[in-house]
């Protein structure tokens, strides 16, 4: 149950609330907004009188329900807009990893002048082996800052656990919780407390219910700016890297507030399927759009299978400009 109290609602009150219905408040525009246990459906009569407005959902999907707000939250990325009522399909791009000064300098150049807003790159890198390339670390992130001061481009990069979150908010524009880090909840809580948007991809062995949980670990925390990403599930399929779960995306569109963005990338595994994977996410109407750019994918140092190369991302940017009108959205 999400419970709007008046302003002037004492703070015993609501001390007592928390304690009586097992909740956790935030404050949005000085208002607190109580958040009750699952199994809590009404308040207690000597309640009543300190709420201005109470919500009441059959599963644990509430601050993100569409049930709770009908419109789809707006995001403000800096200058940029995401959600709300506009329409805009973001184009977020780059390489898996930050692997050099040149590497990333090269590809922001290249991006900037085809006209993308938001550059993803990983610094803190959660791979599978411990043998693989893990990332470049602060230094990594240094080389986005200076991306970011150069060429005006916004910065989303990854979070691998709770001790890189607070260089990531100092960093970059937008927080990204990768598909490994979706369960941790010492990220989800720290993601919560920060007042920087957060996108959470989805666990390639999770529900759309435990997904969207995942969400509310954050929203409940005070953090209004929430995005979601499919990025592939796991099925019994191998000749794909996972399954894009295009259905999961019709699902979280018509259930949930929550602008919603699709990574063909990490779905597909393979270059080759990527431009029409994103086709077909722009054509459902996405609010964005995740891409792997590499100036030399065959010597990407991660994911080098899956990442564009800038003459394939030219062809597929410019198909998107042309198809975004017919779809309603404007690509951006
Ligand atoms: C990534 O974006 O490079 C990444 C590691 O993605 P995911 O968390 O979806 O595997
Ligand atoms: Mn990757």
């Amino acid at each position: 149950m999400i419970i709007h109290l008046k302003n002037d609602t004492p703070r015993g009150i609501i001390d007592q609330m928390l304690t009586d219905y097992h909740g956790r408040v935030f404050f949005q525009n000085n208002n607190p907004v109580v958040i009750t246990a699952s199994k809590v459906k009404k308040v207690q009569p000597e309640h009543s009188r300190y709420i201005s407005e109470s919500f009441v959902f059959d599963s644990d999907i509430q601050l993100a329900s569409s049930s709770y707000l009908d419109s789809k939250r707006t995001i403000h990325i800096g200058d940029l807009v995401m959600g709300g009522e506009e329409n805009y399909t973001h184009v977020i791009a780059g390489p898996c990893s930050v692997e050099s000064e040149e590497q990333i300098n090269e590809t922001a150049l290249f991006l900037k002048e085809k006209g993308v807003k938001i550059l993803r790159a990983g610094s803190y890198k959660p791979r599978t082996s411990p043998y693989s390339f893990q990332g470049l670390g602060l230094e990594g992130l240094k080389l986005l800052k200076n991306v970011r001061e150069n060429h005006g481009l916004k910065i989303i990069s990854e979070v691998r656990d709770a001790t890189h979150v607070d260089n990531i908010i100092e960093y970059t524009d937008i927080i990204q919780v990768g598909a490994k880090a979706m369960y941790d909840q010492g990220v989800l809580r720290a993601c919560g407390e920060a007042r920087k948007p957060v996108l959470i991809k989805r666990g390639f062995g999770s529900t759309l219910q435990e997904f969207v949980q995942a969400a509310e670990f954050v929203l409940s925390g005070g953090n209004n700016d929430v995005i979601l990403c499919e990025r592939g599930i796991r099925t019994f399929e191998t000749h794909t890297r996972f399954t894009l779960d295009l259905c999961g995306v019709a699902f979280l569109k018509h259930h949930t507030n929550l602008p919603v963005v699709v990574d063909p990338s990490h779905a597909m595994g393979h270059a080759y399927g990527v431009p029409d994977l994103a086709r077909a996410a722009l054509a459902m109407g996405v609010d964005g759009l995740l891409i792997e750019v590499h100036p030399e994918p065959a010597k990407a140092l991660s994911d080098a299978s899956q990442q564009l190369d800038f003459q394939t991302f030219s062809t597929l940017y410019d198909s998107l400009k042309q198809l975004a009108p017919a779809t309603g959205h404007t690509l951006i």
